[in-house]
């Protein structure tokens, strides 16, 4: 679909899966975990997951006054940055999280996290006050976005969300292993059409036969999901740990093949979409 104003802009700040890997042959892609903001022209940041990424954001976000995070789900490569993400400590900032847990069990699960003895801080403690919001199958609406959560295909569960405005669409789907016929056909439906989507895409298919029910997807699963939902661009995201920069750029080769409109997800690089 054509848009015209402004549409959305995506900036990524942790592009990493399952735990950071701060080495030099990373620096191209990098080593933090999952973290991508969301936002449209002049409104609040919607931030996807708050894996280590988050907390550089943090410090571009000093004095925002409303932060919304998205989180797909509590696997620490999406969770961990958060003790660390400045606006959380700041009385002044307001930071509001969506899961798809009730808001009793999200708000339990990240209180745990910030507690002893895993920290010296506690989330319960002021003025750290996030308020708890359950992101359902209906969709709900975030600093001018329309949000639809997904259903993904993961140990525990993850939840995608699609993000549209003005037009403009991009669909977060990491945590995301193909192969089961009912979320695999919510994802398409949902993503038909995006201008991006941003997927799981840890693994080569060879890796994935070793790793089958680990929760994650290949470069070929996520190119032919692109192709079959019609997005515009496809996002190659969630780098396993073991691949350095020279595997990754191979693995967006790989995936041109099927799908040309493929990159992968680097720290530090925005698009506007
Ligand atoms: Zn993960
Ligand atoms: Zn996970």
């Amino acid at each position: 679909m054509e848009h015209s104003g402004a549409g959305l802009h995506v900036q990524f700040w942790g592009v990493r899966g399952s735990i950071p890997t701060p080495h030099a042959a990373n620096m191209r892609y990098g080593g933090n975990t999952a973290c991508v903001e969301v936002r449209l022209q002049g409104g609040p940041p919607v931030v996807l997951d708050a894996g280590t990424g988050i907390r550089r954001l943090g410090l571009e976000l000093r004095g925002c006054p409303l932060i919304h995070l998205l989180l797909t789900h509590f696997h620490w490569d999406h969770i961990q940055g958060l003790p660390f993400f400045d606006p959380l400590h700041h009385p002044a900032q307001t930071l509001d999280v969506w899961s798809s847990a009730p808001p009793a069990r999200l708000q339990a699960t990240l209180e745990q996290q910030m507690s002893t003895p895993y920290f010296p801080v506690n989330l319960t403690e002021p003025p750290r006050r996030p308020s708890y919001n359950q992101a359902t199958g209906h969709g709900f609406e975030v600093g001018g976005i329309k949000v639809q959560p997904i259903e993904l295909h993961h140990p525990g569960g993850s939840t995608g969300y699609k993000l549209s405005a003005n037009g403009a669409s991009v669909v977060y789907a990491t945590d995301h292993e193909p192969g089961s016929a009912v979320h695999d056909a919510a994802l398409l439906e949902v993503a038909a059409g995006a201008d991006l989507l941003i997927i799981d895409s840890q693994y080569t298919p060879e890796e994935h036969q070793a790793r089958e029910g680990w929760g994650h997807g290949t470069w070929l699963d996520s190119a032919r999901t692109a192709r079959e939902a019609g997005v515009k661009r496809l996002i190659l995201f969630h780098h396993d740990p073991a691949r350095d920069d020279e595997a990754v750029a191979a693995l967006v080769e790989n995936a041109r093949t099927e799908f040309f409109p493929t990159e992968a997800a680097r720290e530090g690089w925005t698009i506007q979409i």
